[in-house]
């Protein structure tokens, strides 16, 4: 059964999507390629169709439809929404774990608490449900101290606080709703994707990405304004003990507790003079990390991810290229607040003509007219592959300079962390 071909329904409408559609399309056991709902980036490989991609019975009536098998769920929405518990209650391969493993990403107390039970490097950290609770046990911590939502909050539900005043602003801020106050990690952040299937976990890619919105990583966070992978500040040392002191024992700790986990594991990491210990957790690909890191896998990703749901992670080893890719990512003006939209977008097939380069829809519209306009904040991911990180970034900038969007913006300084780095 998995050496002939199978119609693949892909959930999501942003780059990560069109990343894995681009993938996807490029597997030779990969037949009809189906979107939901798609954007006009991923129509150029996959039939895109206006479904809710939350909606757990659409998404199933459509695999039926259209005899899919495997479905495989971009961002976290639907997870959260239990369309991974549907397509396996009606037999249908998924690539993405149910709701209650979702539970990683969905609540941070719950991950906090699994960490704790685990022995799993964390933060120190307390959980709480009042205003007045957590205002007294700000007393227990230092400064900076980190106050998060406890909720999915898409990155925003957290805030950093230098002084005392603004920790205790920022408790206010959540008027009583369930927080998080946990200890300020030192060090770099770079983040670790993993395949998990039930106890099984099989380390994938490492990137870095850009959060805030301008050079010299300043400003306020956005989505992520470019990434590179590898990261190379995650050596093969510190990638072993990151698998082996904390993705491996989450999926043992979910497999026991009868939920287990199944997709990709995103590990957000903080590499600290004590080695790495976990910031959160995503149950999905990064975005723009995924844009990244695609480029890279070799070998038919439909099969990778159709192993992983039929739970056969075990016999697969994925295969990555040795370069190294950077993703820019193009804005439109006003992100991360109110982006312009309806920006006109041009010379997207001259900057694919750069070698190495892709260029991926995050957030186009195409106007009755053919023409290619912008729809959201984050518009395109320019992605480059290179021998090097160097060399990657070179033709990345090649080709947003060859992309003509007179409302966009973007940074100039993606990778420049690790490019300072080198001699
Ligand atoms: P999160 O949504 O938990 O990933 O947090 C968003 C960002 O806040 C992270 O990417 C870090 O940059 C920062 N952050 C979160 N927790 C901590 C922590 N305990 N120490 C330092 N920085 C943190």
């Amino acid at each position: 059964m998995s050496n002939s071909s199978i119609n693949i329904l892909l959930l999501g409408s942003g780059g990560r999507e069109d990343a894995l559609a681009w993938g996807l399309r490029q597997s030779p056991s990969c037949g009809d390629l189906l979107a939901a709902p798609g954007n006009p980036g991923i129509a150029r490989w996959a039939d895109c169709l206006a479904i809710d991609p939350a909606d757990p019975d659409k998404v199933v009536a459509l695999a039926r439809e259209r005899n899919v098998g495997l479905v495989v769920v971009g961002p976290e929405a639907p997870l959260v929404a239990g369309v991974a518990d549907a397509c396996r209650e009606a037999g249908i391969p998924v690539f993405g774990p149910s709701a209650a493993a979702a539970m990683l990403e969905g609540s941070k107390g719950f991950t906090k608490d699994l960490c704790a039970a685990e022995g799993i490097p964390t933060a120190r950290f307390v959980r709480l449900a009042d205003t007045q609770a957590a205002l007294d046990a700000l007393d227990e911590f230092g400064l900076p101290v980190v106050i998060k939502a406890d909720g999915l909050a898409a990155g925003k539900g957290v805030t950093v606080a230098l002084t005392r005043d603004e920790a205790e602003q920022a408790v206010r801020d959540l008027g009583g709703a369930p927080l998080v106050i946990e200890e300020f990690l030192d060090g770099e952040e770079a983040s670790l994707f993993a395949l998990v299937d039930g106890p099984e976990a099989l380390f994938l890619a490492s990137a870095q990405d850009h959060k805030r919105v301008g050079e010299g990583d300043t400003g306020p966070n956005t989505g992520g304004m470019g990434a590179y992978s590898p990261a190379p500040v995650l050596t093969d040392a510190l990638r072993d003990r990151a698998m082996a002191e904390i993705v491996v024992p989450t999926a043992a700790a979910m497999e026991r507790a009868g939920t287990p986990f199944s997709g990709l594991l995103y590990a957000g990491l903080m590499l600290t003079a004590e080695g790495p210990k976990l910031i959160e957790y995503n149950v999905r690909f990064g975005d723009p990390e995924c844009e990244a890191i695609v480029p890279l896998l070799k070998g038919d990703l439909a099969a990778l991810l159709l192993s992983v749901a039929e739970g056969r992670l075990g016999q697969v080893r994925p295969e990555v290229s040795d370069s190294t890719s950077m993703t820019v990512v193009m804005c439109a003006e006003g992100y991360p607040g109110m982006p312009r939209k309806g920006g006109l977008i041009d010379g997207i097939e001259a900057a694919e003509r750069v070698p190495g380069v892709t260029v991926f829809h995050a957030g186009t519209a195409r106007h009755g007219s053919g023409a290619l306009l912008s729809a959201g904040g984050r518009v395109l991911a320019v992605t480059a592959v290179g021998p090097t990180l160097a060399e990657a970034r070179a033709l990345a900038y090649q080709g947003v300079d060859a992309i003509e969007f007179a409302d966009g913006f973007h940074r100039r300084d993606i990778g420049w962390r690790e490019l300072e780095r080198k001699p």
